[in-house]
């Protein structure tokens, strides 16, 4: 794809001596181009309704003598630019708003909830103990069944270990 500048035949700096102004009750769209020559002078290229077309300002030597003078590119590349960019912003918006919806369809997914019994239960379990070698010992010496219960309780599905998805029960009244 061409660059903006190949497009339309202007330079970088060409491109920066323009500024958009737009009148806001009428949306007329005009373009306030400095002059490379003429320190202070400002070329006014305003958008031609019945020509659809921009126009340069009278004083312009270059678009008298029947050429379309850089300004008027300048004015085109920067529209162009322009329109580019608020397609970006509506493109962008639209995403935003996609992934919100998304994240709020994602939010209303029913949490799982914990009874009292399993919330004093893992508050006991993870509280802070002092550290003892002769307790660690005998605490980790459980009977085999004690522990095959614990794990079989971790891993059965619908099982009540407080870290694992439940099916919600179903009350019928
Ligand atoms: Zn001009």
């Amino acid at each position: 794809m061409k660059s903006i500048n190949e497009q339309y035949q202007v330079t970088d700096e060409q491109l920066d001596a323009a500024t958009r102004f737009v009148n806001s009750a009428t949306n007329e769209v005009l373009y306030i181009v400095m002059s490379a020559t003429e320190i202070g002078l400002e070329y006014k290229v305003t958008w031609n309704r019945n020509l659809s077309r921009f126009a340069c300002d009278p004083r312009c030597c270059a678009n008298q003598h029947g050429l379309c003078c850089w300004h008027i590119r300048s004015a085109l590349a920067n529209e162009m630019l322009y329109r580019q960019a608020k397609r970006d912003e509506v493109e962008a918006a639209a995403r935003i708003a996609e992934e919100k919806a998304e994240y709020e369809r994602l939010m209303m997914v029913p949490s799982t909830r914990y009874t009292e019994a399993e919330i004093q239960a893992a508050q006991k379990r993870y509280a802070p103990r002092p550290f003892s070698i002769l307790k660690e010992a005998t605490s980790s010496a459980k009977p085999l069944s004690a522990v095959m219960s614990l794990t079989s309780a971790a891993t059965a599905p619908g099982g009540s270990h407080p870290g694992s998805w439940r099916r919600l029960p179903i009350l019928h009244s």
